[in-house]
């Protein structure tokens, strides 16, 4: 993962006072992606939604609101919560729905989004009874992915993710307003040039009689080095050879990308063959894609392991061996009670967050733009008992 820090250097003390583990998002960093985004869709008059899915911390979501058209979920709980605090455009889109959900969602979206036909032909009539206004869309799989990782591409062999060009026919599509097609994991413009190619090669033919695309999430648009100028020529492309389409993407990541951190602190510090520093924190638990990505988080004040003077393996405080963050160095020794600010930590974090090993989740708190910090939640022992019954 590129990561070109470019964050606010709120001051060492200001943290100090805050709970521990504790994630901050800093309003004024996620104003920054927002105008981005929104600066894109003016001058590509697209619409671009967030992704619930990796970013979803909802105290944040009337500043997103200002910026961006509205939001995807997968789901009904993200779609409730869409619709509650953001109060703007709830596009659903799940790889199956459950009957149960389905009149709820329709309810509360205002694109539905089916991944098979098989599911379209079961719900569609029934969730635009329910809604008459529902815009119904199909995703397809474009079968060409330049993801870097298997787990993260939804055009590998034996996808679940989308429906193949050969299983979609006329009919299907007459029952449908939109296409969608999600491909890109933390990519540029370029790739997203590739799979389009790839879309519109498969699909191409319908586009014509259809209202609306979604080119779906994963462009990392807010990263320092992204062709923003590129996106916006291969969109604007796009929609002059299709006026009649509307165009949206949906990144969840390029939202939260840089916009707050996850400050721990060192409980003790043991030695085996090297100095560990054992956190009050969790990779596993709480910032499960350094591993399962695996990614390596930066952490401010400190660089690589033997970099500079002290080096210590950051781990966490669960009992799997392998609740590790790395390897980092320091200018001057650590010691217990010392704070550990983990970098870029807003986006598939708290989303994504367990009790694993009874550990606590970590606090929230916002840092607003006129400077106020809010701790917003702490988390304690009924969180973790009433999840297990
Ligand atoms: C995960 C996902 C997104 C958001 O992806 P990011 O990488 O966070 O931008 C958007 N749409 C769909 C369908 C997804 O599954």
């Amino acid at each position: 993962m590129k990561s070109n820090l470019q964050l606010s250097r709120i001051d060492d003390s200001i943290l100090e006072a805050l709970p521990s583990p504790c994630w901050l998002l800093e309003e004024s960093l996620l104003e920054r992606n927002l105008k981005i985004l929104r600066d894109i869709a003016d001058r590509s008059d697209t619409k671009i939604l967030l992704a619930l899915k990796g970013y979803a911390m909802w105290h944040s979501f009337d500043l997103v609101g200002e910026y961006l058209d509205g939001c995807c979920a997968s789901g009904l709980h993200e779609a409730l919560l869409g619709a509650q605090e953001l109060k703007k455009e709830v596009h659903t889109y799940s790889p199956a729905y459950r009957e149960e959900d389905l009149d709820a969602i329709a309810r509360t979206s205002d694109h539905m989004l089916f991944n098979s036909p098989s599911q379209l032909s079961r719900f569609a009539e029934r969730v635009t009874r329910v809604n008459p206004s529902l815009s119904i869309g199909l995703r397809v799989n474009p079968e060409y992915s330049e993801a870097p990782k298997d787990i993260y591409n939804p055009c590998a062999p034996y996808s679940r993710l989308g429906t193949l060009q050969k299983d979609l026919d006329v009919e299907t599509v007459r029952k449908i307003d939109g296409l969608h097609f999600h491909a890109l994991c933390e990519q540029d413009s370029s790739a997203l040039a590739g799979v389009l190619e790839a879309f519109e090669e498969k699909f191409g033919r319908y586009l014509p009689s259809l209202k609306w695309v979604n080119f779906g999430g994963g462009h990392h648009i807010t990263r320092v080095d992204y062709d923003r100028e590129g996106l916006v020529n291969l969109l604007r492309a796009f929609k002059k050879r299709y006026e009649n389409l509307e165009v949206y993407l949906e990144p969840g990541e390029a939202v939260g990308w840089q916009t707050g951190s996850l400050i721990a602190t060192v409980l003790d510090i043991v030695h085996n063959g090297m100095d560990i520093a054992i956190l009050d924190t969790s990779a596993e638990a709480h910032m499960p894609d350094t591993i399962i990505m695996p990614y390596r988080a930066d952490v401010r004040h400190a660089a690589k392991a033997g970099k500079k003077s002290h080096t210590y393996r950051l781990a966490g405080n669960t009992c799997l061996a392998g609740d590790i963050m790395g390897d980092y160095s320091f200018d001057r020794a650590l010691k217990v009670g010392d704070r550990i600010i983990f970098e870029d930590q807003m986006h598939y974090t708290m989303v994504k967050a367990s009790t694993f090993n009874g550990i606590p989740l970590p606090s929230i708190a916002v840092l607003r733009k006129n400077g106020e910090i809010e701790v917003l939640r702490r988390f304690g022992y009924e969180d973790f008992k009433s999840r297990l019954g």
